[in-house]
């Protein structure tokens, strides 16, 4: 049996396989031993802006305490829950994988705090988006290998990291751009990664707004994904404390919103029965999906993190501070490029040649994403106060 055989043993028809990838940008000798993909998940762990995602944060500050979400936990989460469902669909697990590690390496300090922040700042300038951000990271800003920029991934890995994309930098993209001009799907696995994120980040944000005291129990009474579950637990288990109460429901509410994720997929695999990757990709829309019933469910708690939790007056200080700090890096590295480190500052001074305005504000702005929300405050000490040593 040849490698690529081996590694598709067990895929569906409508899985990625390996024979069939579009390659990666640079060609390269395949690898021993793993697949292309496998190769493409271990890039993005060895890189400097994975390792950075320990500092990074979605919702609250990475100093407020331990036990909350890093943006580098959350990508593992992601990757846990998206490869259990993968596996269950007979999907490419590397794959699904690689993409769910690498969804979030765009992200600027601040979580979403940050990424608005940055977007004004570079509104006269082209805009800032973390999804485009991701890409520019393992296609460009990652600088390690001796014989191309970037980590080279494949096609299908890059297709996956780029999740929404304007029109306007679709058209300039190239081959990952042209599913958003024909507003076509990507690869199940992607499709995958993508739901991954949403059911992460809805129910470890309900156990981070819990632990953190912006809501409580009794508050999401309302939302039926988390008393269906919350009532169950309570009633087999009468008398258990509250903290296993709340770890008893949440890993409850996760299973149930994916099963309900794998049920429905393949019920709409064996209705649609796509032939191969690129037929699940010739769809308008995508196949991977919820229950209507437990959808709107999903929605429901949505919302309630997005009104209790993400507009709490605590979020919405750090949020009013994130947004101080990262407009008044930006202004004064893009005022005086010097500022920054020589390697930046380089990039501003080329980009200035070739775009003008726009290049010079474009390396500003990497500059500012690749930060951590600790470095971005130490960064601002140093520019800010006097007494700060430089
Ligand atoms: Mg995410």
């Amino acid at each position: 049996m040849s490698g690529s055989a081996k590694l598709s043993r067990g895929l569906a028809p409508y899985a990625a396989r390996e024979e069939h990838s579009r390659g990666r940008r640079h060609p390269e000798p395949k690898p021993d031993f793993r697949g292309e993909y496998q190769r493409d998940r271990d890039r993005i762990v060895h890189s400097n802006a994975f390792r950075r995602l320990v500092y990074k944060t979605q919702v609250f500050v990475n100093h407020e305490g331990d036990l909350y979400r890093t943006r580098l936990t959350h990508s593992m989460e992601v990757a846990q829950i998206a490869r259990s469902i993968a596996l269950a669909l007979c999907l490419n697990e590397p794959l699904t994988e690689a993409i769910s590690l690498a969804h979030d390496l765009g992200h600027t300090p601040f979580g979403h705090a940050g990424q608005d922040a940055l977007n004004h700042c570079m509104r006269p300038y082209g805009g800032f988006e973390h999804n485009l951000q991701s890409l520019r990271v393992v296609d460009e800003l990652e600088d390690r290998y001796a014989d191309f920029r970037g980590l080279n991934l494949t096609f299908e890995c890059r297709e996956g990291i780029l999740k929404h994309c304007s029109l306007r930098n679709a058209r300039r993209l190239g081959d990952v751009g042209e599913r958003f001009i024909r507003r076509r799907q990507p690869s199940l696995e992607a499709q995958i990664a993508n739901l991954a994120d949403e059911i992460a980040y809805n129910n470890h944000d309900v156990d981070d707004g819990l632990r953190a005291g912006l809501i409580e129990v009794r508050d999401l009474a309302r939302v039926r994904l988390f008393e269906r579950q919350h009532a169950a637990v309570l009633e087999q288990y009468p008398g258990l404390p509250e903290r296993k109460v709340i770890h008893e429901t949440i890993r409850r509410m996760i299973n149930f919103v994916v099963i309900d994720l794998i049920r429905t997929t393949r019920g709409r695999l064996e209705e649609m029965r796509p032939s191969s990757s690129d037929e699940v990709r010739e769809r308008s829309k995508p196949l991977a999906g919820l229950s209507e019933s437990v959808l709107e469910e999903h929605l429901e708690l949505k919302s309630f993190l997005r009104d209790r939790v993400y507009r709490h007056h605590r979020v919405l200080r750090m949020t009013a501070k994130a947004h101080r700090t990262l407009e008044q890096l930006f202004t004064a590295f893009m005022d005086n490029v010097d500022l920054l480190p020589a390697e930046y500052r380089d990039a501003a001074h080329q980009g200035q040649q070739e775009h003008g305005d726009a290049g010079r504000a474009r390396a500003v702005a990497d500059y500012v994403a690749g930060m951590t929300d600790r470095y971005a405050i130490l960064e601002h000490r140093r520019l800010f106060d006097p007494g700060e040593r430089t």
